[in-house]
């Protein structure tokens, strides 16, 4: 049986647009993605870790604990980085001798554009551990995060982004 000319072309047609519509997928995506990395994903969710023995809820609102470190920056959702305003953030620490007390224990509800802002003294050294602050981030919508800022010693300042994956 002999097919008509017609449905044979336009099947042609069809399979050469799919082909090309591939095509330009294929270029279309490397390209965007080389041209700006961070376009293709904008937040990386701040990954979790452990708690430790030494965190105690209830850590009194304020932004200092100490003097000679300054941690600052956002805190984001993921995936569109935008800003938490409503969000807060608990951190706990040594004192300078690596010895946890609650002076070194502190929250804050982060400013209109997700900014928070905390000076501290440099966590001292416990055995086994790098220096590191604790913390715990939230705000509503998000799924609460607990983790830790590893720092290489003796920075004055730094800053770090905190980016909270949605509950759902
Ligand atoms: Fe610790």
């Amino acid at each position: 049986m002999r097919k008509d000319p017609d449905e044979v072309g336009r099947r042609s047609s069809t399979l050469a647009g799919s082909v090309l519509v591939l095509l330009g997928i294929l270029l279309f995506v490397p390209a965007g993605e080389g041209k700006d990395p961070v376009a293709a994903k904008p937040c990386q969710p701040t990954r979790a870790d452990s708690e430790g023995p030494f965190y105690k809820p209830g850590a009194p609102l304020r932004t200092s604990t100490g003097s000679g470190l300054v941690v600052r920056g956002r805190l984001l959702g993921d995936p569109d980085c935008k800003a938490l305003p409503g969000g807060r953030i608990e951190w706990w620490q040594t004192d300078r001798r690596g010895r946890y007390d609650d002076e070194h224990r502190g929250s804050q509800n982060v400013d209109s554009e997700g900014g928070y802002r905390f000076s501290t003294d440099f966590p001292g050294v416990y055995p086994g551990r790098p220096p590191h602050i604790h913390f715990k981030a939230q705000a509503p919508g998000y799924r609460a995060l607990t983790t830790q800022l590893y720092l290489r010693g003796g920075e004055p300042e730094v800053e770090f982004d905190i980016v909270l994956v949605p509950e759902r």
